[in-house]
């Protein structure tokens, strides 16, 4: 574990309100600053980590968003996911999040965005196109904005506006994610669509429940990447390997969610032994209790990668990031130096 864990990774696949530290919740659940109320019921579900059903996930979400309101705890979360995945050597972040409007607070998917920022500032790491190769800062960060499939179609253009209008402070892409069980995908497409014609980088919660038909319209949209693709009939995994798309692999979040009915049966190997284009990720550290480092210790033991191997599957990585050229020259030094 000590040599994985002082490995450099890219972190690609990981939801701001799934990365919130237990202490914090607990923190923001008596704190002053929780001004909206959860029941102890609730709370102990979120910290006794037993059931992640991908229903029992979608239940908690709203739970932790219920404690996670204002700017300062946005910020704050902000801050300590990318200190978490600093210690956790991870030398590039996509963290993604839903832009989220709330009156009360007086917030609004710009201003949510702003606070996430403001994290970023805190914690000190990189996150916008131009940075200096030469400030010596190790940790390199980009934003992606999700679109939740509980939003309407309005909500989904204005948060590919919003990436747009970004694209330079540090939002390098979108993605579509929520509960697979809610929303119509045909809903997004314009906004899907626009972003493409916009050049916005894509990426796709895919094929966590048996959606045929969703699968091949996400296929056919041809985004940069697509998150999970568990649960793909024989045609669709054949239209996956064919197109070549990068696949973000969340090994514990797919078989606690029992997207994926034990890790022994995961997709990873099939993918890996296709020489398909594949990276690990954690998608909710918190929620399941997770690290990179825990993922990449799971892939060597159940799936016998050696370090070697995990380290060239990173360094192919770099390619499948949305981040710019200057960015992937410096993350190749990196692992190029850690390849030595
Ligand atoms: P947030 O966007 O609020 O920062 O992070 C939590 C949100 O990410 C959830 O409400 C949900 O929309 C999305 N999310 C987190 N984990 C998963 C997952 O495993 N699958 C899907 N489809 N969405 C997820």
């Amino acid at each position: 574990m000590p040599l994985l864990k002082a490995m450099p990774k890219l972190e690609l696949h990981a939801h701001l309100n799934g990365c919130v530290r237990t202490s914090t919740l607990l923190d923001l659940a008596v704190g002053e600053n929780s001004k909206e109320k959860i029941s102890n019921t609730d709370l102990e579900s979120l910290i006794r980590k037993e059931d992640r059903s991908l229903t029992e996930c979608f239940r908690l979400f709203p739970v932790i968003h219920a404690l996670t309101t204002d700017h300062a705890v946005v910020t704050r979360i902000t801050r300590e996911a990318i200190e978490d995945f600093l210690l956790d050597n991870v030398v590039y972040l996509e963290l993604r999040t839903t832009p989220k409007c709330n009156d009360l607070y007086g917030m609004s998917k710009r201003s949510y965005v702003e606070a996430v920022f403001a994290g970023f500032e805190a914690a000190g790491v990189m996150y916008k196109t131009d940075c200096d190769v030469q400030d010596g800062h190790r940790m390199h960060v980009r934003l992606l904005l999700s679109i939740d499939r509980r939003e309407n179609a309005e909500a989904a253009m204005n948060t590919v506006q919003l990436a747009w209008d970004m694209r330079d402070r540090g939002v390098a892409g979108v993605d579509l994610s929520g509960d697979p069980a809610i929303g119509n995908w045909e809903t997004f497409l314009p906004a899907l669509t626009l972003a493409k014609e916009l050049g916005v980088p894509l990426t796709l919660h895919c094929g966590e429940v048996s959606n045929p038909k969703e699968v091949r319209e996400m296929l056919a949209l041809q985004p940069r990447r697509l998150g999970h693709v568990c649960c793909l009939e024989e045609a669709e995994w054949r239209a996956l390997l064919d197109s070549g798309i990068p696949v973000e692999i969340c090994l514990t979040s797919n078989v606690r969610t029992e997207s994926v009915s034990s890790m022994r049966d995961h997709h990873f190997a099939a993918l890996y032994n296709a020489k398909h284009p594949v990276v690990l990720c954690t998608d909710d550290p918190g929620l399941f209790s997770t690290s990179l480092t825990l993922e990449f210790a799971i892939a060597a033991t159940c799936f016998g990668l050696t370090n070697l191997e995990l380290l060239i599957m990173g360094k192919s990585a770099i390619n499948y990031t949305f981040a710019d050229d200057k960015t992937k020259l410096i993350l190749h030094g990196i692992f190029d130096d850690a390849l030595q």
